[in-house]
């Protein structure tokens, strides 16, 4: 049983908000979206006391719940509207999908991770956010439920995942971070019209791969 949101928290998170200003995060519905998520809703108990801090943390299954400041900037690159439709490929702890939520978006998860989808499932149930969770594989999305108006990809394919812009809007954008299991190079690409995408780079970071299949 998760411990409540009080005080104590709100203030870690408003502190949170401030260095994650000063690391450069601009859009205001993604900072009062970190301010009002509790974080700690999705950490093990154990790690309660690091869970604001601008850190990735483990979620078991070797994953991770990814950093604050990537969340956000991940969020800040999508240009979140009320309304929009989104695919997020790696569900992990929940808590990228709750950011998404909170800023009104219509959210759609897939984890591939059967244990990671169970846990997490139950978390963003529980916790009311009317979100939907999928288990599968992130590489084939969800073409039943396509097109959607963004894709977030917050684990590391090699290369773009080309069959996924068939199932994003014209005028969409998908945020992918595409590199090895080390560094990748985070790419926004918005689609243009069915044949032509612009695509362009934001900075290094280091997500978990983005494997094949389920588990
Ligand atoms: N968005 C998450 C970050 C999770 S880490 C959060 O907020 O906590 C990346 C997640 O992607 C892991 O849970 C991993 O199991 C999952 N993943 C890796 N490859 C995948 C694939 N092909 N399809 C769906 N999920 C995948």
């Amino acid at each position: 049983m998760k411990i409540s949101d009080n005080f104590k928290y709100k203030g870690l998170r408003s502190k949170l908000v401030k260095e994650l200003k000063i690391k450069g995060i601009k859009d205001e519905n993604v900072l009062s979206a970190v301010e009002s998520v509790p974080r700690h809703f999705f950490v093990d108990d154990a790690l309660l006391e690091l869970c604001y801090l601008d850190k990735a943390l483990p979620i078991g299954n070797k994953q991770t719940i990814s950093q604050p400041y990537t969340v956000a900037f991940q969020s800040s690159l999508l240009e979140v509207k009320p309304n929009d439709k989104i695919m997020e490929i790696g569900t992990g702890s929940g808590y990228q999908a709750a950011i998404l939520s909170f800023m009104k978006a219509q959210v759609y998860t897939i984890e591939r991770n059967r244990f990671l989808f169970r846990k997490t499932k139950k978390i963003l149930f529980d916790l009311g956010y009317g979100i939907l969770t999928f288990y599968g594989d992130g590489y084939n999305g969800l073409p039943k439920l396509a097109p959607f108006d963004k894709i977030l990809i917050t684990a590391a394919p090699p290369e773009i995942p080309v069959f996924l812009l068939s199932q994003l809007k014209i005028g969409g954008i998908l945020v992918v971070p595409v590199g090895d299991s080390v560094n990748q190079e985070m790419l926004l690409i918005k689609k243009l019209s069915d044949k032509k995408m612009d695509v362009t780079k934001h900075g290094c970071f280091s997500f978990v791969p983005m494997l094949k299949n389920k588990s």
